[in-house]
């Protein structure tokens, strides 16, 4: 008898997860047989449900909020990328029974952004809005991206300041609070604080988005974000959500345990059409 191929996302909550969704589209374009489902785990169950999910077979998982630094810690091995992040998204099962832990987070965001949106890195000044674990794992993506700088606001500054200082070594970064932004320009804002899906917005001081400039919120949702909305009233060339990104961390999970490359512009285009 074949068993089919089982990953899963694990995450808490996770009913609205739309990882599922995406892996199956994956799996039928690319005619790969395999089962990919959602589990919900609080914190406090991570270990034993990592360990029954592997021990009954399963191949690969995802792991969301609030899990990824607690995957980090369960894996085995880690990629490079993962542990510069400390924090992993997709754990997949070795030949050796040995579990590796990868971040795709950062890879997903660069792709939709540069690939999907035509939104140039090089040169670029940029502000990352945020200091928890989505922009831990952004940071040295964006920075091999040969940009001009980047800088790191936080409601926490020395949480800010501490980030940027582990990643001084790639590329110029720097981190500060909210106020420290007045009177500065930033070619593109990416916001990586939870704040949009609670409503809110960090504050913000005028003309922080220079002539041109982009606006790129990770957090998505059926209706523009309050980040987007800030984005397209301050004039943003392009104002974002993160739905691109999500598809695309998923596809490079995918790639990971399929060696196969989805095409992600018809899923993304798919989930965009079903939110309008
Ligand atoms: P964390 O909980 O690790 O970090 C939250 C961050 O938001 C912290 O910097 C925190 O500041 C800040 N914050 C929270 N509330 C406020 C507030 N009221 N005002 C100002 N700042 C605030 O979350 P993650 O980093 O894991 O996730 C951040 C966002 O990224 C979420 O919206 C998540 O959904 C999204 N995401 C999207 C992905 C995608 O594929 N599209 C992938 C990964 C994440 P402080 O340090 O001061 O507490």
């Amino acid at each position: 008898m074949t068993l089919i191929d089982r990953y899963a996302v694990f995450g808490s909550p996770i009913k609205h997860s739309k990882s599922p969704r995406i892996h199956k589209i994956f799996a039928e374009q690319t005619g790969q047989a395999l089962e990919y489902g959602a589990q919900e785990v609080p914190a406090g169950q991570f270990p034993a449900a990592v360990a029954a999910f592997f021990a009954g077979g399963g191949k690969g998982l995802n792991c969301t909020i609030p899990l990824k630094e607690l995957a980090w810690v369960y894996a085995d091995i880690k990629t490079e990328r993962a542990r510069i992040s400390k924090a992993v998204n997709t754990l997949t099962l070795q030949a050796d029974g040995s579990i590796l832990g990868d971040n795709t987070d950062g890879i997903g965001l660069v792709t939709d952004l540069m690939r999907n949106h035509s939104v140039t890195l090089a040169g670029s000044k940029i502000l990352i809005l945020g200091a928890g674990g989505a922009s831990r794992g952004i940071i040295a993506p964006v920075l091999e991206q040969s940009v001009h700088s980047i800088v790191i606001a936080n409601r926490t500054i020395d949480k800010a300041i501490d980030l940027a200082a582990e990643f001084q070594k790639k590329g110029s970064i720097t981190g500060c609070g909210f106020d420290d932004l007045k009177n500065r320009q930033f070619d593109l804002i990416i916001n990586a604080t939870s704040t949009s899906l609670s409503g809110q917005l960090p504050p913000l001081p005028e003309a922080l988005l220079a002539k041109n400039g982009v606006c790129y919120d990770l957090a998505y949702s059926n209706e523009p974000t309050v980040f987007v909305r800030w984005g397209l009233g301050n004039k943003a060339l392009k104002s974002l959500d993160g739905l691109g990104m999500l598809v695309e961390q998923a596809a490079e999970a995918f790639f990971i345990w399929r060696g196969i490359r989805p095409k992600t512009r018809p899923v993304i285009e798919l989930l965009n059409a079903e939110r309008m």
